[in-house]
């Protein structure tokens, strides 16, 4: 799943599913609209860039621009849902 970070808080490559800045995208709207919060535990800023994994990364290649995002809960645990967002 992308997720959604703010500019203080990039993602770091994880083994499962690998992210690279290359295919972190921009919010559509941003940043006149900034209604996504940044994923990481404790962090209350608007995410500028949602990072997109290895497959993501390929079906924005074909055109997609909308992905389901991973949040954490309060906890930081990850939460059962997200949020589709749409990247330009
Ligand atoms: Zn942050």
């Amino acid at each position: 799943m992308a997720l959604a970070r703010c500019n203080n808080h990039p993602v770091k490559m994880q083994t499962k599913y690998q992210y690279h800045h290359a295919d972190a995208k921009v919010l559509v709207g941003y940043p006149e609209v900034k209604v996504v919060i940044c994923g990481r535990k404790g962090c209350l800023r608007p995410s500028d860039l949602i990072w997109l994994n290895t497959y993501e990364a390929a079906d924005y290649a074909k055109g997609q621009r909308v992905f389901s995002t991973r949040v954490t809960d309060k906890s930081g645990g990850y939460a059962p849902t997200g949020a589709k967002v749409e990247v330009q």
